[in-house]
């Protein structure tokens, strides 16, 4: 495969978590877009446009999209973005190698399997003769038309994904070694009927470690070049919903039997995975911060979670600390991280740093799970041009600071609160509207809870009207009966 010439390699893909629960589309505007060159300069694993030494190789970049999680995409915007990745790409033929970064759970109205419907013209145009690598989050759903498209495919194997760059680099390893060696691989494809949200898989604990640990065994085994597995993505009422392992090789009685231990391994702890935290209530998680009297106790607002696809609005916890009066009073002080309201931003910013002002939060973005709240407060700090969340002010009602961006914002580091003013360690109650904590908020937590809220994203995963998913599945069907788990066999592609 590798001549005299440079190995050409395009890469390129569109990349959102989007719940078909969030009644706030996601747009075009929605997703930073890469192009050209912007691209393999964007991966903190390429110097300079080169891979590991690899200067053999030229990266022809199309386009690459990406954005925070958020409702579904409208139809227009998809088509806009394939349309101008296919475009640049015919202007890359002819390609050795494409590698497709995705996360894997974009739903697209009125589309069942984006990434599907995606990776099919991207094979159309390359041709067979040119092998695809897929880079994709755990929490992505993998169809078998995604599978019968690429070569190979590999997935984060811990949540948090602290691996997630590293995955992206053996993607593009997987790449480079298909093409030195000239080989062109099966991939055996299993699903498994489970359908957990990432709160409850997460592999810092078990036993989603467990079975995470077991993927690099599999991949130790002669004719097995990668073992992947999907928790899925919950929030998507699809067919395709579901979890799934995939093993690449070349011995495809190896990937068989190595996909299916794997499969059955998921299975067999389908009933242990839980949250890592206690869950209750609004209200209870607010009753048991207080009981312990300490500060920096943190709690997740999971179901209106903006980094999992929720549209981020709902103004419960503020309203539920400020029926408290202790919270009422200033007595004890809260965060609230935070309730995204341009049009508050704009009187808070006119009023200016000490005005009193009554604004209205929430309503907007989520009107369906969610509803407005009048707020009367100080303006505690005022933040410009925040990458992510543009204005940001902190309104102070009673004890409870509530972040107010422009833009709906998630908070992971301590540093975003310090450009506020705040800091966790300094109040009885931070709320944050996440899943589970990133290692930077689990540190500064004195103790977490995670709250079962209403939202785009509600973790009460049997409660949610799904319509189109394929059953029996767990834990909707808690009493269905063993599923057969042989996986499908794809053949080499070319
Ligand atoms: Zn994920």
């Amino acid at each position: 495969m590798v001549s005299d010439r440079d190995v050409r390699i395009g890469i390129g893909g569109i990349a959102i978590e989007s719940s078909t629960f969030s009644p706030l589309l996601s747009t075009r505007e929605n997703f930073s877009i890469l192009r050209g060159e912007e691209i393999a300069a964007s991966y903190p694993y390429f110097e300079n446009g080169i891979f590991e030494g690899r200067d053999d190789v030229t990266w022809l970049g199309t386009l690459k999209a990406r954005s925070i999680p958020g409702g579904p995409v409208d139809a227009a915007s998809y088509q806009a973005m394939k349309g101008e990745l296919l475009e640049r790409l015919e202007q890359a033929l002819p390609l050795d190698g494409f590698f497709f970064d995705i996360h894997g759970a974009m739903s697209v109205v009125g589309m069942d399997d984006a990434e599907g419907d995606l990776v099919s013209a991207i094979r159309e145009a390359v041709g067979p003769g040119c092998v695809i690598s897929a880079g994709m989050d755990l929490h992505g759903n993998v169809s078998e038309v995604l599978v019968g498209a690429v070569d190979i495919v590999t997935a984060y194997r811990q949540a948090p994904h602290v691996d997630a760059m590293e995955t992206k680099a053996r993607a593009v390893r997987n790449l480079l070694m298909l093409l030195d060696e000239d080989i062109r691989p099966h991939r055996a494809w299993a699903r498994v009927p489970v359908l957990l949200p990432g709160e409850r898989t997460s592999t810092f604990w078990e036993p989603g470690k467990t079975v995470y640990g077991k993927l690099t065994e599999s991949e130790a085994v002669d004719g097995v070049l990668d073992a992947s597995l999907w928790v899925g993505y919950v929030w998507a009422d699809q067919p395709r919903a579901s979890a799934t392992t995939v093993v690449t090789g070349t011995d495809s009685d190896a990937i068989a039997a190595e996909a299916e231990k794997i499969s059955r391994c998921y299975w067999d702890a389908r009933q242990a995975f839980d949250f890592g935290v206690p869950v209750g209530d609004a209200d209870w998680t607010i009753d048991q911060a207080l009981s312990l009297n300490q500060k920096s106790v943190i709690i997740s607002d999971s179901g209106d979670n903006p980094t999992a696809g929720g549209a981020g609005d709902i103004p419960l916890m503020v309203e539920r600390l400020l029926a408290r009066p202790e919270f009422a009073s200033g007595e004890r002080t809260a965060i609230v991280a935070a309730v995204p309201n341009a049009e508050a931003v704009t009187t808070a910013m006119t009023a200016g740093e000490g005005a009193e002002v009554t604004v209205t939060i929430g309503g907007v973005n989520d009107p369906v799970n969610g509803y407005s709240l009048e707020l009367s407060g100080t303006v505690y700090s005022i933040y410009e041009n925040d990458p992510v969340g543009s204005d940001i002010v902190v309104i102070k009602s009673g004890g409870v600071h509530v972040i107010v961006p422009s833009r709906r914002k998630p908070y992971h580091h301590i540093r975003e609160f310090e450009n506020l003013r705040l800091n966790p360690k300094d109040h009885d109650i931070t709320v944050v509207k996440i899943g589970y904590l990133e290692p930077e908020l689990k540190e500064a937590a004195s103790s977490a809870f995670l709250a079962l809220t209403p939202g785009a994203v509600n973790q009460d995963i049997p409660a949610l009207p799904f319509e189109r998913l394929q059953r029996p599945i767990y834990p909707l069907d808690p009493e269905m009966s063993e599923p057969e788990l042989t996986p499908r066999i794809f053949g080499p592609i070319g």
